[in-house]
């Protein structure tokens, strides 16, 4: 079994979903007390946030490869990034680093594509919706038209992210405002929701329609790819 390195705390709250899949998937695989070989690097989630507001994506990107190094020397060898926003800053990490990183758009886009899905909305920070990072790539390698909300429900569905879900909190009511918001996006043509910020699904349970939780999906990837065999199959 690969060693995978997760780089976290963007914010805590969704790092441990991660930790919990990744363990629970491997002992599904491998049984008895089998559990995933893992090392996290956590941010303080403040300076990344400011970073963010401030546009400095150069010194975010400066942070991610550090992260990724740090978890290189310490016996990674494959790579699981946290957050969807943040992938914003990938582009080259590959290179520097000289391990795989597992890109959570890509996992995601492939769960979307196997159920025949061709519109799909999509649900994230403010950077993830209404920049092209995401999009695009949803876009260019797996043909979808991708819709996002208007600009007024995007702000709100960004707020909640920021000051509720990265500090666990969980409201009945602002579950109620991102339904409403992805029934408007299903109005307007979606066949199924991502939920492209690693915080969603922690509010966001299930929905009339398919619903693609980006932690869970990229969680159960990583451990696809560490190689592991159950022994049942052996
Ligand atoms: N975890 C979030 C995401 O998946 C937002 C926090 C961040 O900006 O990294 O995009």
């Amino acid at each position: 079994m690969k060693t995978i390195g997760l780089i976290g705390g963007m914010s805590w709250e969704s790092t441990i979903p991660y930790y919990s899949i990744i363990n629970m998937e491997i002992n599904k695989l491998l049984g008895k007390n089998h559990s995933a070989k893992c090392l996290i690097y956590s941010f303080d989630f403040q300076d990344i946030e400011e970073l963010q507001y401030l546009g400095d994506w150069s010194t975010l990107e400066l942070k991610i490869s550090e992260a990724g190094n740090s978890l290189k020397s310490a016996g990674a060898e494959l790579i699981v990034l946290c957050t969807n926003t943040m992938h914003k800053v990938v582009s080259n990490f590959e290179n520097k680093v000289g391990l795989p990183l597992i890109h959570i758009a890509e996992a995601v886009g492939e769960e979307v594509v196997a159920k025949e899905i061709k519109r799909i909305g999509l649900l994230g920070t403010i950077f993830t919706m209404e920049q092209d990072f995401y999009k695009s790539l949803l876009q260019s390698k797996f043909n979808l038209e991708v819709i996002i909300p208007e600009k007024e429900d995007m702000e709100r569905i960004n707020y909640i992210i920021y000051n509720e879900l990265v500090k666990g909190i969980i409201k009945d009511e602002s579950r109620n405002e991102y339904l409403r918001i992805m029934d408007k996006m299903v109005e307007n043509g979606a066949e199924g929701i991502i939920l492209g910020c690693t915080e969603i699904g922690l509010l966001i349970k299930d929905y009339k329609l398919d619903i693609f939780d980006s932690t869970s999906i990229h969680a159960k990837k990583a451990v696809k790819l560490c190689n592991v065999f159950s022994p049942t199959v052996l």
